[in-house]
């Protein structure tokens, strides 16, 4: 086995990638490499190490062992256009390190509205707190970014499609308006993955993702990552050393095992949420639907030209109704757990109140709304709960 080939598919990519020989030593998957200390041979071994680039080469626990390596290289190559990819113990612990490597005081920060909570938690608390001044702006502003752009501004961070209501971006016109003034911009594509929304090609310099979710893909660890294009890399990387960042190589084991897996567990999830998002879009209790392939879903007609498929992670709002009805539908599901974190094989059902997080873009919504994580459980079976947990709101006070 050698270095995967970019000519192939990503869903052969997820298969073959980051298996080289000098890491797997024939078997099939990397196994764990755990480290702190690594051993020299004599002295001038340690002082010729000390000087080098320690870049995939046995220097220190902190910067990774093989395990590591692997995971990192098959993001890389999952990646068109990335030089790299660094790791971190979480999604948010990437989305910050981006921002402190491309953010210092007295610059300007861009952020969607739809911005996952704890992103605009950082620059609302320790990136104002340095300096760092955020102006939040309506996530399908498109090319109307321009206007928001000061001499001052930095980083354009991009989420699409939104968390919790599902806006999607026209990712491809705001990047070339922020290469343009050299404004480096970061993506959040925890919800596509580069499967879904290859984010180079549109123009990313930098994309991160929460590994916790899909490609973990089991709900049993956390894990970030942010890969880089050859421009933006170096930066990346320092910032990421000089904070300390470091996965350890279990949870590393666990992201790459969960990625030889994902092309297919995607394809399900995607198929089986349209399915469901559909079949509720018609049922008399349901006013709308925010899933990215329905035509409800603000920038419905941008994920039909720049997504190759569906993720499965939606919302949808009630007609009408009681907070103690939206209760009532969700505590009785059966096949729906009540969580916080998706993408892995199970379904989760969570009341949201998005408005609580909002402060440019305020919709007013016909009733409580919920969000649905559609795991790979069969779709008949998912409908058959959620009719029930329909007839329970329609029979709550
Ligand atoms: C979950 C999530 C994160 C954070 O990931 P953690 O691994 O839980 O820190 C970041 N962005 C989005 C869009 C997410 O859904």
């Amino acid at each position: 086995m050698s270095a995967s080939d970019p000519s192939h598919a990503p869903e052969t990519q997820v298969v073959t990638g980051g298996r080289r020989d000098e890491w797997t030593g024939g078997v099939v998957n990397v196994p764990v490499w755990r480290a702190s200390t690594i051993l020299y041979d004599d002295v001038a071994d340690l002082r010729a190490a000390a000087g080098k680039d320690t870049h995939h080469r046995l220097y220190y626990g902190r910067r990774g062992t093989p395990t590591q390596w692997s995971l990192a290289a098959a993001l890389t190559e999952l990646e068109p256009g990335a030089e790299g990819t660094l790791l971190y113990p979480s999604g948010v612990a990437a989305i910050t390190t981006a921002l402190l490597a491309f953010l210092k005081p007295g610059d300007h920060l861009l952020l969607p509205d739809s911005a996952y909570d704890p992103t605009r938690a950082f620059a609302h608390g320790m990136l104002k707190t340095i300096g760092i001044e955020t102006t939040l702006y309506d996530p399908v502003v498109g090319a109307g970014i321009a206007d928001l752009m000061t001499p001052a501004t930095k980083v354009l961070f991009l989420e699409s499609p939104g968390s919790l209501t599902f806006e999607v971006q026209d990712v491809p016109a705001m990047t070339a308006i922020a290469r343009e003034r050299g404004i480096t911009t970061i993506l959040d594509n925890t919800w596509a993955t580069p499967l879904l929304f290859p984010a180079m090609a549109h123009g990313v310099d930098v994309t991160i993702m929460a590994c916790t979710k899909y490609v973990v893909g089991h709900s049993d660890a956390m894990l970030g990552s942010a890969t880089a294009v050859a421009s933006h890399c170096q930066r990346l990387r320092d910032a990421t050393y000089q904070l300390g960042q470091h996965v350890g190589p279990d949870d590393a084991a666990l992201g790459a095992r969960g990625l030889r897996t994902m092309a297919v567990r995607l394809k399900q999830h995607g198929e089986s949420s349209i399915r469901i998002a559909r079949w509720l879009a018609e049922q008399p209790e349901v006013a709308r639907v925010l899933h990215p392939a329905l035509p409800g879903c603000p920038g419905h007609d941008i994920f039909r030209r720049d997504f190759r498929g569906s993720a499965g992670l939606f919302a949808f709002v009630l007609n009408g109704g009681s907070d103690a009805g939206r209760v009532a539908l969700i505590d009785g599901l059966k096949l729906f757990g009540i969580g916080y974190s998706w993408g892995g094989f199970e379904s989760l059902a969570l009341p949201i109140d998005p408005h609580r997080y909002r402060s440019v873009t305020r919709r007013q919504a016909e009733g409580p709304m919920i969000r649905l994580q559609i795991g790979l459980e069969n779709s008949d079976d998912l409908m058959a709960d959620l009719a029930a947990g329909l007839a329970r709101f329609r029979a709550a006070p």
